[in-house]
C-alpha cells in the first residue's frame, strides 16, 4: 500500500491498495487547512500510475478531505469504476458543487468543474451496507456502517483467496449519536486495521452525550438571556442535523430557551438527504420521520436563509437567535458574513461543535485570536474584531474520541495481527500507535505520506 495523502495530518487522504492483480485507489481528498499546493492535494504523482492503471476507487464518505479531489481525476479521464454506499453519492455530489462556489467566491479557480462533478455519477456504483462486492479480479469490498456521517463506511477489503483482510474504519464514531447508530465491527476477518487518529492523543476524551447536551443548552440559554446571538460555524453534512435534532428536542422540552434558528448553507439540502435514507440513519431518529409527525428537519424553529438579502432578519439588532451556517472552520461560505457581524459585539457568542483542523480561520479564532482579516466583497482585506465570546464543545464529534478508538480495536484484538494509524496530526497519530502497542501487544506504525507498507 502506497500513503498519499492522511498520514500523520488530517487532510487530503488518499492511499493506494495494489496487489498483484490490482490497484485500487481508496478516498481521494483534500486538505482543506493549506493554501500551499503541494500540501493541498494527494500525492499521487510520486505513485508514479496512470489513471487507466486504477481498477476501482473507493470512497469511504462524502467529506471534501476524502473525496475533493475525485472530480480532478474524473476531469483528467478516469473512466473506471467508483463504489460508496447508496446516500455517499448524492451528499458528495452536494459537497464537491459547494466546494465549486465556495472556491469561486474566494477568487479562486476551482480546480474542477460542474461537468467533471456529474460524471462521477456516471461512474459510481452505490451499495448498501454489508453486501459483497468484486471489486478486482482479487479483491471483494464490504462496505459497513462508521456512525461518522450519512452512509460514512468502515471498509472491509478481502484479498486474494483469504490471503489477507484490511479493514480501513475511514472516519469512524464508534459510540451512538442523536443520528446514527454505533461503528459496526463484526467483520468475519481481520489482519490488518488502518484506523483513523482525529482524537488519538490520551487526553481526547470526549464528555458523554448527557454532559455535552446540558453544556450546549447552557451555552445557547446564557446568551440568549443576555440577548445576544450563537453563531454555531457548522459542516453542512452530519453536525449539523445533530445539533438541528438536540436543539429542536430540547426547545420542545422547555430546557433550551425558544428562539428562532436560522440556517444557510446547503444545510436544508444535506438534511434532505438524510430524509430520503432513513434506513441509514439510527433507530428512534428512521422512527420518528417514518411514522410521526414530529420530524425534527421539519420542526417550526427552523428557517433556511435562501439568499443574501434575507440575512437581514437573523442580522437585526436586539434580536436574539441561533445562526447555524457553513462552513464549519470558517474556511470561506456564508458563516464568514455573519461571523464579520457577530464577533465584534461582545454578547453574542461563537460556537464551535466541530473539529478545527490547524491553519483554518476556525483554529486561529479557537486558538485566541482577537483580530483576524477577511476577505470582503471585491478582494478588498478587512479586518475582524473578535470581541464575543467563543467555546467549543467536542461530545458532539462524529468522531471517535480517545477510549472510542480504543473500545474500536479492543473489539477486533482477537484476529488482529497489526494496527496502522493516519487521519491525525502526527503527534495523535503516534500516540494512538503506541497505546495500542502497548495494551494489546499488537505490532503499529503510524506511517507518513509516502511511505510504502507490505500489507502481507
Ligand atoms: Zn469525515
Amino acid at each position: 500500500m502506497l500513503t498519499l495523502g492522511g498520514f500523520g495530518q488530517v487532510g487530503r487522504s488518499c492511499m493506494l491498495l495494489m496487489t498483484q492483480e490490482s490497484k485500487i485507489l481508496i478516498d481521494c481528498g483534500v486538505n482543506p487547512g493549506t493554501r500551499n499546493p503541494t500540501e493541498s492535494f494527494p500525492r499521487l504523482d510520486w505513485a508514479n500510475i496512470t489513471l487507466d492503471d486504477l481498477d476501482a476507487i473507493v470512497m469511504s464518505h462524502a467529506h471534501l478531505d476524502h473525496t475533493g479531489f475525485l472530480p480532478v481525476l474524473c476531469k483528467y479521464g478516469y473512466k473506471g469504476p467508483i463504489y460508496c454506499t447508496e446516500p455517499t453519492l448524492p451528499m458528495m455530489n452536494l459537497i464537491q458543487l459547494d466546494a465549486i462556489k465556495v472556491s469561486a467566491a474566494q477568487g479562486k479557480s476551482p480546480i474542477y468543474s460542474e461537468r467533471d462533478v456529474k460524471q462521477i455519477m456516471k461512474q459510481t456504483i452505490t451499495m448498501p451496507y454489508s453486501t459483497v462486492t468484486d471489486i478486482s479480479p482479487d479483491i471483494k469490498l464490504v462496505l459497513s456502517n462508521a456512525g461518522h456521517i450519512l452512509g460514512s463506511s468502515t471498509c472491509h477489503f478481502h484479498i486474494g483467496n483469504g490471503d489477507h483482510n484490511f479493514v480501513y474504519t475511514g472516519d469512524i464514531k464508534y459510540g451512538k449519536s442523536m443520528l446514527f447508530e454505533s461503528a459496526s465491527w463484526n467483520y468475519p476477518r481481520v489482519e490488518t486495521l488502518l484506523i483513523e487518529s482525529t482524537y488519538g492523543a490520551k487526553e481526547d476524551v470526549q464528555p458523554t452525550r448527557q454532559e455535552v447536551e446540558s453544556a450546549f443548552i447552557n451555552a445557547v440559554n446564557t446568551t440568549l438571556v443576555d440577548g445576544g446571538k450563537i453563531l454555531i460555524p457548522i459542516p453542512a453534512v452530519g453536525r449539523a442535523q445533530e445539533i438541528m435534532i438536540v436543539i429542536d428536542q430540547y426547545m420542545k422540552s422547555g430546557e433550551m430557551v425558544e428562539s428562532p434558528v436560522f440556517m444557510e448553507g446547503m444545510i436544508s439540502e444535506a438534511s434532505a438527504i438524510h430524509e430520503s435514507y432513513p434506513e441509514y440513519l439510527a433507530r428512534e431518529l428512521k422512527q420518528k420521520i417514518l411514522e410521526t409527525d414530529d420530524n425534527p428537519f421539519d420542526s417550526e424553529y427552523f428557517t433556511n436563509i435562501e439568499h443574501p438579502d434575507a440575512r437581514e432578519e437573523p442580522l437585526r439588532e436586539n434580536t436574539p437567535c441561533i445562526i447555524i451556517a457553513t462552513s464549519g472552520m470558517l474556511e470561506g461560505g456564508p458563516v464568514l458574513e455573519y461571523f464579520k457581524n457577530i464577533a465584534p459585539i461582545q454578547k453574542n457568542k461563537i460556537l464551535f461543535v466541530s473539529y478545527q483542523v490547524n491553519g483554518t480561520l476556525g483554529r486561529r479564532v479557537l486558538d485566541g485570536a482577537k483580530q483576524v482579516s477577511l476577505i470582503g466583497k471585491n478582494g478588498k482585506i478587512e479586518v475582524s474584531n473578535i470581541n464575543c465570546s467563543i467555546e467549543k464543545l467536542d461530545g458532539f464529534s462524529g468522531h471517535s474520541d480517545y477510549n472510542q478508538l480504543i473500545s474500536f480495536v479492543h473489539k477486533l484484538r482477537p484476529k488482529l495481527r497489526r494496527v496502522l494509524v493516519n487521519h491525525g496530526e502526527r503527534r495523535k497519530s503516534e500516540n494512538l500507535s503506541m497505546s495500542i502497542r502497548r495494551m494489546f501487544r499488537i505490532p503499529t506504525h503510524y506511517p507518513q505520506i509516502q511511505e510504502a507498507i507490505k500489507l502481507f
